[in-house]
């Protein structure tokens, strides 16, 4: 991968969730954020060559835009079958994803160790510390988080980052359009502002 624009071209042609689960916070990652979050670890030497753990990879964006920027392995934790479904699809546009190692499970019953952790977590609005979870588990996985919030969870960020020994190394904010995939949403698009943060554990 040459740019952070190519990489973001090459994901947005991955398929999308068919029928996004409300209950499981299915919010797919714009491919522009995406190649965003993958590039900052990529030129921090944090994914050539390294063992890479998406936890809920959902149709496997962040997994496929690893092993395109050279991950040794990626493993791909999703619990979701039809979004798994989606994913093992998305294995197969590019080369470079045989490194994907895709797992139906769910993230609790996962127990491997990696260099980094890349994740769209549930945002827990649905179900209630789904994101401290994620967090908690990402960081018993990996030395490094990338990770995305609602930006009015920051604070909860934070000090889950301060109690858990990380330092914040990134954290910038952004649009994260929501598309209408969902029968209850009444407008078309609406917007959340989410913060995508590096997280590093302290030596
Ligand atoms: N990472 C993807 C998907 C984000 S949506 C992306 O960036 O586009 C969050 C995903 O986490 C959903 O696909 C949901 O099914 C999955 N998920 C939620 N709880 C989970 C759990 N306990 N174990 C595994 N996957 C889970």
């Amino acid at each position: 991968m040459v740019s952070k624009q190519t990489l973001a071209v090459a994901l947005s042609r991955l398929k999308a969730f068919h029928h996004a689960s409300l209950a499981l916070e299915q919010y797919a990652t714009e491919s522009e954020l995406a190649a965003e979050l993958l590039w900052h670890a990529h030129m921090r030497g944090l994914i050539a060559g390294k063992r890479v753990l998406d936890l809920g990879a959902g149709t496997g964006i962040l997994a496929v835009g690893a092993a395109l920027l050279g991950a040794a392995e990626v493993v791909a934790v999703e619990k979701d079958e039809a979004a798994f479904k989606v994913l093992r699809q998305n294995l197969e546009m590019y080369e470079g994803c045989e490194q994907v190692r895709p797992l139906l499970m769910d993230v609790a019953a996962f127990g491997e160790q990696g260099d980094v952790v890349v994740m769209n977590p549930p945002f827990g609005t649905k179900e209630r510390h789904a994101d401290r979870f994620f967090l908690e588990k990402a960081a018993a996985l990996a030395p490094v988080i990338y990770t995305i919030h609602k930006s009015t969870t920051d604070n909860f960020v934070r000090a889950f980052a301060h109690d858990s020994h990380l330092t914040v190394v990134w954290a910038e904010r952004r649009r994260f359009p929501i598309k209408r995939s969902m029968a209850h949403h009444e407008k078309p698009r609406k917007d959340v502002e989410v913060t995508v943060y590096c997280l590093e554990r302290k030596a």
